[in-house]
């Protein structure tokens, strides 16, 4: 048959993950947290399913949890968007990034991709007709070559995707970063999809920069989020898209036939948990315990490591220690020393290779511990 993605297989997430299962392995690769939920967040879903709150919400979500999505953007990134017409919430941000790119994509169109990138952002451009075109990081810190950017854009570039804060290197976007895409888009027809799903997970006190808290961006950007990354429910599947009026307007043609809408009382518990701040203020720190636990361990394998900015990914090279494929030094991590981790070489379209693996560290520490110690016999693969 025909296919419309030919070069698309099964997702190195999924695949790691069997893999991961398949050799008794601890799970570093796929990101998802080792641990569960706030329980009071599980009370509130408990408290609304056995209310009766288990019918379609409104399409573009239900008022109440736009509206405190609207207050605290203001209080995140100081600007208050319209709950009514400029906020969506959605079944994850993988939902939002699809629609998103299916609004503004027509055939034809050049939309911009930074590699290493997640994997949805190029079969959403190619089921549109679209064409992607792909700019690489810079191989270290994964920082954004915006010579290399403004050398892509054409006539014909419809579309950027950007991802603050970075899967899989963990880069945040600087200031600098949002000055140089804004002269970029200045005065040309483009949009930005922003995929900022860790947008509350940043370290050694940086600010995470929303393209929503720019003035001049936000007029051209969908900023897709979710719920999952933050409060530790990734297979909740449930995020949102902030995006301008005219914008949101075709978004939401498409999300209502996606998915229509979005599993109700889910909506009603996070409407009411998103009313205290701490609960998204502390993930930061949270999380940047771990990621100096598991950077202190690493250390010693003889991975070269530059601790991640932010996310829940700490990025590792071993280009210094062997020749061998990053898939092949994941698949036997996985299956000699049991850990497993994503080779980097997935996030790119044509599987280029720079040496580096991802690993996953929201886990428990001492499941973290178990991994290092594990990965201490690194040598003796390679
Ligand atoms: N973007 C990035 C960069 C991600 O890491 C993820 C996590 N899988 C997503 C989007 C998708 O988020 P969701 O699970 O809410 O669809
Ligand atoms: N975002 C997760 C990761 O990067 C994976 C989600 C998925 O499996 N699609 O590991």
């Amino acid at each position: 048959m025909h296919s419309k993605l030919p070069r698309i297989g099964t997702t190195i997430f999924t695949v790691m993950s069997q893999m991961a299962k398949d050799f008794g392995a601890i799970n570093l690769s796929q990101g998802f947290p080792g641990f569960d939920a706030d329980p009071k967040l599980l009370e509130l879903v408990a408290h609304f399913t056995t209310k009766g709150f288990n019918q379609y919400a409104p399409m573009s979500g239900i008022p109440e949890l736009r509206e405190i999505m609207a207050e605290k953007t203001m209080r995140c990134y100081g600007f208050l968007p319209d709950p009514v017409e400029e906020i969506t919430i959605v079944s994850g941000a993988t939902e939002a990034i699809f629609c998103a790119i299916t609004a503004v994509v027509d055939p034809g169109d050049e939309v911009i991709l930074l590699e290493p990138a997640y994997d949805s952002y190029e079969p959403a451009v190619i089921l549109s007709g679209g064409i992607p075109i792909h700019v690489d990081l810079k191989p270290g810190e994964f920082s954004i070559d915006w010579e290399k950017v403004r050398h892509a854009v054409n006539f014909k570039t419809k579309a950027l995707v950007i991802n603050t804060p970075h899967n899989p290197s963990g880069y945040v976007w600087t200031e600098e970063d949002l000055k140089q895409l804004a002269s970029l888009v200045r005065d040309r027809d483009i949009y930005v999809i922003s995929d900022e799903v860790y947008e509350h997970i940043t370290f050694d006190g940086r600010t995470h920069f929303s393209l929503v808290g720019h003035e001049e961006l936000r007029e051209k950007t969908f900023v897709c989020g979710s719920f999952g990354k933050t409060f530790h429910v990734t297979g909740w599947k449930i995020g949102y898209c902030i995006a301008p009026k005219d914008l949101m307007a075709e978004f939401r043609k498409v999300h209502q036939f996606v998915t229509f809408s979005t599993v109700t009382p889910i909506q009603y518990a996070l409407a009411e948990y998103l009313k205290d701040a701490a609960h998204y203020e502390g993930v930061s720190s949270f999380y940047e315990k771990k990621r100096d636990f598991f950077f202190e361990g690493l250390k010693k394998t003889g991975l070269e490591i530059i601790p991640a900015q932010g996310s829940f990914f700490q990025m590792a090279y071993f280009g210094h220690l062997s020749k061998i494929s990053d898939r092949e030094l994941a698949e036997r991590m996985t299956q000699q020393l049991k850990v497993a981790c994503i080779p980097v070489s997935s996030f790119y379209h044509d599987k280029q290779d720079p040496k580096f693996i991802r690993f996953c560290f929201a886990k428990e520490e001492d499941e973290l511990e178990e991994a290092l110690n594990r990965l201490q016999g690194l040598s003796k693969i390679l």
